[in-house]
């Protein structure tokens, strides 16, 4: 048995990739495989309209809210949203992680081009990322702001903006990197300008990413290249040019399946239930550590944590992925053990996870 801990490309549910399998050789009695139809026919066009529809369901996203399916993965909308909501704006920017800072260095790199103000409200990279920034909305000027940025989950150092944390008074619209916790933590969209997500965690296949955006910030550029104007890419349905067709037929059966499980709701509390188990373990060891500051800030769907060296650390990794435990090492940045236990991961992996670190344990203890 294999468990796939992978922070993304990550684990997809069975069902999921058995009914791929087989729409891989013949799609819906077409006799072509859903690699193979056009994206103008009415077969795809039934597929990306069901995923929406779901996806909408599922987030319970308003009608003044587009969704659109693109490509670029999140790293692009580091640019591509400063470029549609902040020219000639200010545009804030809280760093708890190392995606937010690369969202922020973004905006500072497009400053001049844009006439616009890329202002951090702080960051706790001095702190390696193990909490997150208290925002001070004071701090912003609400006549010249364009959002305030956060990243909901913090991949890499594991930590959550849960929906109760939210900043709430700044009266500026919100854009969250929701990458590795959209589906896996109920938040309201309402309380968002705009949402966006690589897909290769929570929604499916890498080449795919996810923009939830409010109408009104939809904004006409006529100087903006297309394929960076969600207004444009908005207008035509997610098909300016050929989208990412393979990723969108994943992401919605994945949504089929999210809505089989009772939604996100009960994907959260799946989640947190797994996510309890191992914190409490690592809690209670005494050898292993999650270095989290606040313990109401740590992420349910990336558990780090370290043994008592980094020697030990590297032992872990090799013996676990011998043990079957895969993709286990934490992030290159950081080091120690990162546990990625998305939607899709199984409780029992989490289970038999704390078996072999309780080995392990005792083994080196
Ligand atoms: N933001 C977050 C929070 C992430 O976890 C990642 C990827 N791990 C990214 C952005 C970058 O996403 P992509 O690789 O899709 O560009």
């Amino acid at each position: 048995m294999v468990y796939n801990f992978g922070a993304g490309p990550s684990v997809l549910p069975q069902e999921v990739l058995k009914k791929a399998q087989k729409d891989l050789l013949d799609f819906e009695n077409t006799g072509m495989s859903v690699l193979e139809i056009s994206h103008r026919s009415q077969n795809f066009q039934k597929v990306i309209d069901e995923a929406e529809k779901d996806l909408r369901e599922l987030m319970g996203i308003p009608g003044n809210y587009k969704v659109l399916f693109l490509q670029g993965g999140a790293s692009t909308q580091f640019s591509m949203v400063p470029l549609n909501l902040a020219v000639g704006k200010k545009a804030y920017y809280a760093i708890s992680g190392a995606f937010g800072k690369k969202a922020y260095d973004e905006a500072v790199k497009l400053s001049e081009f844009l006439n616009l103000e890329a202002i951090s409200l702080g960051s706790t990279e001095a702190e390696a990322y193990k909490r997150l920034v208290n925002i001070d909305e004071c701090q912003i000027d609400k006549k010249n702001a364009a959002y305030l940025h956060l990243t909901t989950n913090n991949t890499i150092e594991g930590t959550t903006v849960y929906p109760e944390a939210l900043p709430e008074g700044a009266d500026v619209p919100l854009v969250a990197d929701m990458s590795s916790n959209i589906l896996a933590v109920d938040y309201e969209v309402e309380k968002f300008g705009l949402i966006y997500a690589g897909a290769q965690k929570n929604l499916g296949a890498a080449g795919l990413t996810l923009v939830i955006v409010r109408e009104d910030l939809l904004n006409a550029h006529s100087t903006l290249s297309s394929m960076m104007d969600y207004q444009i890419l908005s207008k035509n349905g997610s098909m300016y040019n050929t989208p990412p067709t393979f990723a969108i037929y994943l992401a919605g059966l994945v949504f089929k399946w999210a809505k089989k499980q009772g939604g996100v709701k009960a994907l959260e509390a799946n989640n947190r239930k797994k996510a309890q188990l191992l914190y409490d373990y690592i809690d209670q060891s005494g050898f292993y550590q999650n270095p989290v500051v606040n313990r109401a800030q740590r992420s349910i769907c990336n558990v780090v944590f370290t043994s008592p060296s980094q020697e030990l650390d590297a032992l872990f990794a090799k013996e676990a992925a011998n043990a079957g435990f895969n993709y286990i090492k934490g992030h290159r940045s950081v080091g120690g053990m990162r546990a990625s236990i998305y939607n899709a991961f199984p409780l029992e992996g989490v289970i038999e996870l704390i078996k072999f670190m309780k080995e392990f344990e005792e083994k080196y203890r």
